[in-house]
């Protein structure tokens, strides 16, 4: 029983119900008390191949699994589903490098982690007996939608049925979740925007007769959300993998710092940079970066987390966030009194904000430095880099890029410098021609043939051959319908 919910510490689970459950029982997130020091030496996971680095690394998080099993598991998870066995490539641009996380079977960073989640949740299903067939459910806003799709098609004893807002994705990513092959998939358009979308889902986890009438049908509700350890655990992997890589191509000396500049939404690719940090890499600082929507930006400035203001929609939408779920865990580990949290998340829910104190905001900003960028400033230095560097970003890489140049002006005796870079520029071409001041009149698909054209850079396949796949999906329903929908899916 390693992990603990953040709200309450008498809610125990093991790495493996907390893989299946997701969510802890209370609304809270399963956290490890003790975050255990990588028990090899850290020297002697950066000299190993990736499959063996992801199964040392992952180890940490997860005990019940032998060294072996880990390493049958990821070498499943990955093999064959990236460019190339490389995983995240990091590519020097500049006096910085950057660390590209998007080379998976849907050109999301979110590829990485959902390609060892469905094998993490099958495995835990059969160390713990469980016969249920699991089922998740996503409401998605774009990116997660697919990448769960692709990680979870065909995974024996799991389905999956995925909910889009009606108009607010855009038209690739429809495209790429409406041709979704697989016999155990499901996507369903709902009307209204992704709060309905998301709402309708919350609803239905905590239907508990709903709920249980399913089970008596032999099947468990699951969510594919980054609030899973089984998300978490995997992203730890390319921190270690791209410290390695800066070792081995002599941008560091074994032992110095480095700095990783993060384009955050929900929180969950940072928070795997601290769990690295605490497992024992050297990492420096940690750079939270937003977009317009700054809420992480003035929680680290001033301690006070404010939701309570409009959401602005912007050209890097997975960042289009105002509740971070992933800072909970932050929190639960910045905290002294591990009851404030609790606390926050009840305040939160009530008034739409919380204030830490003084004490805790400092420890937190030992950690996390942060800023922001505008929309147009993004778009306008895709611009800027491609034609100094020669080098293609994409809208939230953009963001991330903006913010880690600002830092290291406000910190001269800053480490290295590594930005992660969470998606292909060909998912979001419209802007990505804006900022190169090209013409970006046009539907999806020709938009990503001219980017390709201006740039010389090559599509990536998936996205390439989406206009010519067949329509698989065409429903589109009502809020209040996704309910009966997901019934009737299970027949
Ligand atoms: C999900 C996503 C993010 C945000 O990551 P979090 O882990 O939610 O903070 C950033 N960029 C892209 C392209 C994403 O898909």
């Amino acid at each position: 029983m390693n992990y603990v919910s953040t709200r309450n510490p008498k809610i125990r689970a093991s790495d493996l119900q907390a893989v299946i459950n997701g969510l802890a029982p209370d609304g809270g997130l399963y956290v490890q008390p003790d975050i255990p020091q990588n028990d090899k030496n850290i020297k002697c996971i950066l000299t190993m191949d990736t499959i063996s680095m992801a199964a040392s690394v992952m180890k940490t998080f997860l005990p019940s699994f032998s060294e072996e099993e880990l390493t049958a598991l990821a070498s499943r998870s990955f093999k064959g589903k990236f460019d190339n066995d490389d995983i995240a490539p990091a590519v020097t641009v500049g006096e910085d490098s950057v660390l590209e996380l998007y080379h998976g079977p849907t050109s999301a960073f979110k590829d990485v982690a959902l390609s060892v989640l469905p094998n993490l949740i099958t495995a835990s299903k059969e160390k713990l007996g469980v016969k249920e067939k699991v089922l998740i459910l996503t409401a998605t806003s774009g990116d997660t939608g697919k990448a769960a799709l692709e990680g979870f098609k065909n995974v024996p004893g799991c389905g999956i049925i995925v909910f889009y807002p009606e108009n607010g994705v855009s038209d690739v990513q429809k495209a790429q979740m409406v041709t979704q092959d697989g016999g155990n998939v499901a996507v369903c358009a709902v009307k209204g925007n992704f709060d309905d979308a998301q709402r309708g889902v919350k609803s239905i986890f905590s239907d508990n007769a709903f709920c249980n009438s399913l089970k008596n049908k032999g099947v468990l509700l699951s969510s594919a959300n980054s609030i899973n350890i089984g998300r978490l655990a995997p992203q730890v992997v390319y921190y270690y993998k791209c410290y390695a890589d800066l070792v081995k191509n002599s941008k560091i000396r074994y032992g110095e710092k480095v700095d990783f500049c993060v384009p955050c939404g929900n929180f969950g690719n940072i928070l795997a940079g601290f769990l690295a940090l605490k497992t024992g890499l050297p990492v420096g600082k940690l750079i939270c970066a937003s977009n317009a929507n700054n809420v992480l930006t003035d929680f680290l400035n001033t301690g006070v987390y404010d939701k309570n203001r409009e959401l602005i929609k912007t050209a890097s939408p997975s960042m289009d966030i105002l509740v971070s779920s992933n800072l909970e865990r932050m929190l639960y580990y910045a905290e002294d009194d591990k009851d404030k949290v609790a606390f926050y998340m009840r305040k939160l829910n009530e008034e739409g904000k919380y204030t830490v104190s003084q004490n805790t905001l400092c420890r937190l900003r030992e950690i996390f430095s942060c800023g922001y960028c505008s929309d147009e400033d993004a778009i306008k230095n895709i611009g800027e880099v491609y034609h100094e560097h020669s080098y293609l970003l994409d809208t939230h890489t953009s963001v991330a890029w903006r913010v880690a140049q600002e830092y290291k002006k406000s910190a001269p005796s800053h480490n290295r410098v590594v930005i992660l870079s969470t998606a292909s520029p060909f998912k979001f071409p419209k802007a990505v021609l804006q900022g190169l001041g090209e013409e970006c009149a046009g539907n999806g698909f020709e938009l990503i043939e001219r980017l390709s054209e201006k740039t010389g850079v090559s599509v990536p396949e998936n996205l390439a051959s989406l206009s010519k796949r067949d329509i698989i999906f065409k429903d589109v329903i009502c809020a209040d319908g996704m309910k009966e929908y997901v019934f009737n899916h299970i027949g």
